[in-house]
């Protein structure tokens, strides 16, 4: 059986591309360094999958930042803004992703978003009424040659014209069918150039094709792939899809000229059924999806063997693949040199995915002759899933057993609790707040990597943390907010830093996986049942209160984020995990509780990460579940105490019953740049929870005005009571300067008094 992998990661094994890259942004490097870095990270991936026996190996699969920003320089998607600064191409590019300011202009860079439903995030293409889309470049052209240099004939992976039209946001008053045309002829050139250069396979990867499909979309799919496909000559085409299954077009798909049909069947949920309801055409290869691209698991032998058998019955020529790109997932297990084997010997990460793959496929061509079950890989690979005894916690099962019904529900109603908290904090009318974290400078990094590296004591450690803590309070006071947090000091993520402070969590090194451009994560990995053996944040925030009699707000983050941002376990459901996580940090907010602080905020802001990419499954299959997760970490506390929940980096208009229904006392979110529009959909739909959307936006250095500050509440007093709204900065202040954040408070302490004064 032959293998297939859709794309590999590409930021290099150590990082040598975030790294380079940030040296040529600082004018450190040339861009002759730079591209020599990276053609020995493509280099080094080609020849690893070569090693492995990869039979379909990507080429143009490489970024030096986004692919999806690759594909739209590549066909002249440039708003005239880039083009027009006269840098290099190179230049231009990063310009377009991370904006410019230097001699030859100031330009903000385009928008970012989250990759469907990944921690991945790509360039929002933006197209306007004068954009000319022309095949303007080469990329495509040359990392296929280069790869044939290297002895690889390559299958080109690129983003396919109809996910790429998908994605682009439209500025003008054209949409997407009125740049079909162009865009057709471009690809259509580029095919040509390709096949004139002896290619034989090209992957076009569309996703889009895995979310509700109306009409339009797919007559959209329709005229673009008839079009391309009549002209292909004897280039092969393999339409790729993943993150999904594709029941809305797969009958019209089967019957379009492509040479392979790319199914996910790990997270495409009913891809099996539609195979084996409305069959596969014959003649065509069927990549199937099996080796999952996003977790770090080693693979259940026993189960992707069953799927290809069944898969046989349908299809006659099978190619195994993995489910989607392995961007998602970390380089190597080579690089960990802390984790025991007993933890490593369950993982597998790309590279040890590729050898998953081609062990998959000896067994399955060993399977047609022999028994399976005698060869010693398939017996080895079994052993792993019988039962991970040491990851079960009995008393956390226990516990997660007993929940019940109204423990997902605080009493008593929040109309009542609104007044009994109103009584208790006494707190003037739009109060003011910060969203938890104030700048993390050096000397607060430099702590705690003392810490760790065994330098300083606890005591040393804490007493630091200590001082920081007394002079933010004094500085807020100083200030003026209402509500004052202690500044998370402590803390390097608010998603590691729970991690690990809980039993069931593991730590890699160097398990980086690119979250955008340079930026990579290291997420946690929940190894066992989760639970808290001691109080986490109780000693900090109790501190903070003993500095001031103002009210301090004691700082959580909620369980579905923290879930969202681990890598899961899979021996039991995602949704067990969460509960245990639930039932960890409701201890942490109840001891909080007795410990005086009398505000709790449980941020969630990966909530909506993990919505469904189809509406339809939003409620039955995530919001169901996470949600009452959510109530039942805060569901025990007494009336008096307020909860607050904070939100970000994501549009929620969509979900606001959902999100109400979180039951939380307070939101604070991100607002400042969403044109307010979020407030309508509040209103609209009788929005109970008092609110604070954020009055300016953290992520720029820019200190807000008094004025600005205060427009921005009077339009949001248009929609929101009074008696409702909250004033704070949109997220936490942990990346910005100290200088800019004290301006930018005390204006929105002052645009709060204006207000009230009025
Ligand atoms: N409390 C966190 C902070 O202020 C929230 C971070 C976030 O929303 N991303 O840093
Ligand atoms: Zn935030």
């Amino acid at each position: 059986m032959k293998t297939s992998v859709i794309a590999y990661p590409r930021i290099g094994k150590d990082r040598e591309l975030k790294f380079a890259s940030e040296k040529f942004f600082k004018g450190q490097i040339t861009e002759d360094v730079l591209s020599a870095t990276a053609y020995e990270i493509r280099k080094e991936n080609l020849l690893k999958e070569k090693e492995a026996g990869i039979s379909f190996i990507s080429s143009n699969d490489f970024s030096f930042y986004d692919n999806v920003l690759d594909a739209a320089y590549l066909f002249n998607i440039i708003p005239k803004r880039y083009s027009l600064l006269g840098l290099s191409p190179l230049e231009t590019y990063f310009a377009m992703a991370r904006g410019y300011q230097g001699d030859k202009g100031n330009v903000k860079a385009l928008a970012m978003k989250k990759w469907f439903n990944t921690n991945y995030h790509y360039i929002v293409p933006e197209i306007d009424d004068d954009t000319e889309i022309r095949l303007s470049g080469n990329k495509p052209i040359e990392e296929f040659k280069e790869a044939r240099a290297l002895g690889i004939d390559t299958k080109i992976d690129i983003i396919g014209p109809f996910t790429l039209l998908k994605l682009a946001r439209y500025t003008g008053n054209k949409s997407s069918k009125d740049f079909a045309k162009a865009l057709i002829i471009s690809y259509a050139e580029l095919f040509d150039k390709l096949y004139q250069e002896g290619a034989e396979w090209i992957q076009l990867d569309e996703p889009w094709l895995v979310r509700d499909l109306n009409e339009e979309d797919k007559e959209l799919f329709r005229e673009i792939y008839k079009s391309l496909l009549e002209n292909k000559k004897s280039l092969k085409f393999l339409l790729q899809t993943y993150f999904g299954d594709i029941r809305d077009i797969y009958s019209q798909v089967c019957d379009m000229a492509f040479d392979g049909i790319g199914l996910d069947f790990i997270e495409g949920r009913r891809t099996l059924d539609l195979v084996k309801s409305k069959g596969f055409p014959k003649g065509k290869i069927i990549f199937a999806g099996l080796v999952n691209g996003k977790n770090i698991w080693k693979n259940d032998y026993s189960k992707t063997l069953h799927i290809l058998t069944e898969l046989k019955n349908y299809a006659s020529d099978i190619v195994l693949n993995t489910s989607c790109s392995l961007l998602h997932v970390p380089y190597s297990l080579e690089n960990e040199t802390k984790l025991s084997e007993v933890y490593l010997k369950h993982m597998a990460f790309a590279q040890e995915k590729l050898q998953e793959l081609s062990q998959i496929s000896s067994l399955y061509d060993f399977s047609e002759s022999a028994n399976v079950k005698d060869h010693p890989i398939y017996k080895e690979n079994q052993l792993l899933f019988q039962g991970r005894i040491n990851s079960v916690d009995q008393e956390v099962r226990n516990r997660v057993n007993s929940i019940k019904e109204e423990d997902y529900t605080r009493l008593p109603d929040f109309s009542e609790r609104e007044k009994l908290q109103k009584e208790k904090l006494g707190l003037p009318l739009f109060p003011t707040t910060s969203i938890g974290s104030f700048p993390q400078t050096q000397d607060v990094r430099q702590n705690r990597q003392k810490l760790r590296k065994g330098l300083i004591s606890l005591e040393e450690y804490r007493d630091f943390n200590k001082k920081k803590i007394a002079e933010c309070i004094k500085l807020q006071e100083e200030i003026g907010l209402d509500v004052l947090v202690h500044g998370e000091y402590e803390r390097n993520d608010m998603v590691e830093y729970f991690g690990e402070n809980l039993e069931g969590y593991i730590f890699t090194e160097k398990a980086w996986v690119q979250s955008y451009g340079t930026r990579c994560v290291k997420p946690p990995i929940i190894w066992g049942d989760v639970s808290r053996k001691k109080p986490i944040t109780v000693f900090w925030s109790k501190y903070a209160k003993s500095c001031t009699n103002k009210p301090v707000k004691g700082m959580l983050t909620g369980p579905v984020t923290i879930l969202n941002w681990s890598f899961p376990r899979e021996d039991i459901s995602i949704k067990e995990s969460t509960l245990q996580i639930a039932l960890a940090i409701r201890d942490e907010v109840l001891d909080l509780e007795a410990n005086g602080i009398d505000i709790i905020q449980i941020d969630e802001a990966a909530l909506r990460e993990k919505l469904p990419l189809r509406k339809s499954d939003w409620y039955s299959e995530y919001l169901d579940w996470a949600i009452p997760a959510f109530r039942l970490v805060h569901s025990g506390v007494k009336p008096e105490t307020q909860i607050h929940t904070h939100m970000c980096y994501s549009e929620f208009t969509d979900i606001i019953p959902a999100i109400d229904a979180m039951d939380a006392d307070v939101i604070t979110f991100e607002a400042s740049r969403s044109d307010l529009q979020i407030l309508d959909s509040l209103k609209e739909n009788n929005f109970r929870t008092e609110v604070g959307p954020g009055v300016y936006d953290i992520h720029s250095p820019r200190v807000p005005s008094v004025d600005e500050i205060v427009n921005a509440l009077n339009a949001m007093r248009d929609r929101i009571e009074d008696s409702k709204l909250w004033v704070n900065p949109d997220c936490g202040l942990k990346t910005r300067g100290e200088t800019e954040t004290k301006a930018s408070l005390i204006n929105l302490v002052k645009a709060a008094r204006i207000i009230r004064d009025k």
